[in-house]
């Protein structure tokens, strides 16, 4: 039913449309006054509101205004209702962006009429609107989902795959195996050195043919990158099975593949890693299957091998960096760096990244892709990620009260602190012990977040937008990203991950998917924050494309908080687009 509110302040006259709204099947509400219109505008996002232009304390002027400055509220269809002698304002409010204007006293029939029109009319506009989301994605899709040179599906098709055949398995299906095998051709860089590029893709290509004709029907042959391709079985119930699918892929090669009549021999390597037992997630399970990968590859080649946990042990060094890190952090050795952020539209800095460092006392500068790991693997992330929360609300804090409001921090919230149980409450505590306003902080997601537990992570997110922060969805576009988790989780901003921003101009699969990805994020209301610009080139691709905003080396590397607030004293700002002129 179609909700509709009427802002009059004369009572009679609202009852009255009430009660027709009422018998005509539309779902009507009313408020006595400009304010409590607003209000309820915003609370219940009505599909259309009838608005009385005289009254007293804010007029219908006022109240449209109010409601056009608000993203919520602004598409909402807006008709005023006007006495015969304010008829001359009438300008006034159509300049404001009124939809259409009835003048009081009017017919029953002239009041539905309006009403039906404008309903008929925002129909038709949120239609075009959902029909170009579609289009957005569904192209996105044909790109995001398939490996433009052998037009096998790729790791996000994978992905989508693993999860459908883990929900299809009963939980009482214990002793059941899904194996993911990790295949690669044997000496493949030196065919692509020694016979050229082209040669190499024709045999990727030729050898993704012969892959399909391989496993039994229901397996999902996917390209991972270069001369990787993966092969996830629906489930088995011995390893052996497995072991089959590896066979016959290497009996496949006995046969040479003709190029230009000439013959030429490869072989391939396969390794397997077993669902639960190597792992439960499909990252993990790549992960493995690689590794018994790389070891058939040593032992010669032309062979399978199983993922064995023996692979596992960490290394020496990781037992010594974990040690050294429980003390870290009591030593003050972690710091903060901090990386603007910069507005394409005006050039300047509007936020910063928080980016965690280690100086070590003795191996100098950590970074995270080294240590992070290994604290989440520990559970040191959970007082460590505390401490970086508290450290960037502090700075951010100092900033503002030096005048650099309303200036923001994101910060990286690791998978396992998002699914820590008083997160939010943790958060609370320091906001209210930094004095720092949730309004101006971000918290940067993976999508690893997202992946075990939807309906679990939409709920978290939800608390934790009630406080009043923003959202972002960190690196999306590599690995498992989903268009689904777009629409599904309520996100504020897209982080494009800097894969995809490198090399846009020379890459045109790059290039169509971060164009296409801007324009799906916009049409769902999120901002777009590009990762990782680095050139000229980009930079001028993204303005081009309308993306928000960026962050990369080329306006500036992460810097420590001291040089971050430097820099923002000198006002440093990307100069903005050369002046096209007036149209
Ligand atoms: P991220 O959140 O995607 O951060 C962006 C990374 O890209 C940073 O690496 C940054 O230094 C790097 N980067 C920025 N601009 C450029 C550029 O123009 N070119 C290149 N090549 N790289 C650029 P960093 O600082 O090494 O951090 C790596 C990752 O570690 C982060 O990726 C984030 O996932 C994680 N991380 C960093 N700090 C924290 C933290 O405090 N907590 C948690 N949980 N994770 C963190
Ligand atoms: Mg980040
Ligand atoms: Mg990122």
């Amino acid at each position: 039913m179609k909700k509709i509110l009427v802002i009059e302040d004369e009572a009679p006259i609202r009852e009255n449309i009430l009660e027709l709204l009422e018998a005509e099947n539309y779902q009507g509400f009313g408020a006595e006054n400009g304010l409590v219109g607003i209000q309820l505008s915003r609370e219940h996002k009505p599909d259309l509101i009838l608005c009385d232009l005289m009254m007293p304390e804010m007029d219908g002027y006022g109240v449209l205004t109010q409601l056009r400055a608000d993203p919520v509220t602004a598409s909402i269809p807006f008709i005023f209702l006007t006495a015969l002698s304010d008829r001359t304002h009438l300008r006034t409010g159509m300049e404001l962006g009124a939809d259409d204007y009835l003048t009081k006293p009017c017919t029953p029939n002239e009041l539905l009429r309006a009403i039906q029109t404008r309903l008929q009319k925002r129909e038709a506009v949120q239609q075009h609107y959902m029909a170009e989301i579609k289009q957005a994605s569904d192209k996105l899709n044909d790109l995001l989902y398939c490996d433009s040179l052998t037009q096998l599906p790729n790791r996000l098709s994978l992905a989508e795959r693993f999860s459908q055949i883990l929900n299809s398995c009963a939980p009482t299906d214990t002793n059941k195996l899904i194996p993911v095998l990790c295949v690669g051709l044997d000496r493949f860089n030196r065919i692509n050195d020694t016979l050229g590029h082209e040669t190499g893709d024709f045999l990727l290509k030729a050898f993704a043919e012969r892959l399909k004709t391989c496993p039994d029907t229901g397996a999902t042959i996917a390209r991972l990158n270069g001369d990787q391709f993966a092969i996830l079985l629906p489930p088995v119930e011995k390893k052996q099975d497995a072991a089959g699918v590896a066979q016959t892929i290497q009996n496949s090669l006995s046969q040479p593949f003709l190029l230009d009549s000439q013959e030429i021999f490869i072989s391939a390597s396969t390794g397997i890693a077993l669902y639960p037992r190597d792992g439960t997630s499909l990252e993990k399970l790549l992960q493995h299957a690689s590794q018994a990968m790389q070891l058939a590859k040593q032992q010669g080649g032309n062979q399978h091998q199983f993922y064995t946990a023996v692979f596992h042990i960490a290394t020496s060094d990781d037992l010594a960096l974990e040690t050294e890190m429980r003390y870290a952090l009591e030593r003050k050795e972690f710091q903060l760096y901090y990386q603007p952020q910069v507005s394409l539209e005006t050039g300047q800095i509007t936020g910063a990244e928080a980016l965690l460092r280690w100086l070590h006392p003795k191996r100098g500068l950590i970074l995270p892709a080294r240590f992070i790991p290994l604290a989440e693997a520990t559970g040191l992330i959970l007082p460590l990620g505390e401490w970086v929360l508290s450290a960037a609300c502090r700075h951010a804090q100092q900033w503002h009260q030096a005048g650099f409001a309303p200036l923001r921090v994101a910060v990286n919230l690791s998978s396992r602190q998002f699914s820590q149980l008083n997160m939010r409450q943790r958060l609370t505590d320091i906001l209210i012990e930094t004095g720092f306003s949730p309004t101006y902080l971000e918290l940067e997601v993976t999508e690893s977040v997202l992946l075990e537990n939807s309906q679990a992570a939409i709920r978290r997110l939800s608390a934790l937008k009630a406080l009043g922060l923003q959202i972002a969805i960190d690196d999306f576009g590599t690995g498992y990203s989903s268009l689904r988790y777009l629409q599904q989780f309520p996100f504020d901003i897209l982080k494009l991950d800097r894969t995809f921003v490198s090399n846009l101009s020379a890459d045109a699969k790059n290039a169509a998917i971060t164009s296409a990805l801007i324009d799906l994020a916009h049409q769902l209301d999120l901002k777009v924050i590009a990762e990782g610009v680095e050139t000229e080139e980009e930079l001028a691709f993204l303005r081009l494309h309308q993306c928000d905003e960026m962050q990369g080396y080329l306006f500036s590397r992460p810097l420590p908080a001291a040089d971050f607030e430097k820099l923002l004293k000198t006002g440093k700002s990307l100069p903005i687009q050369p002046d096209r002129g007036n149209l």
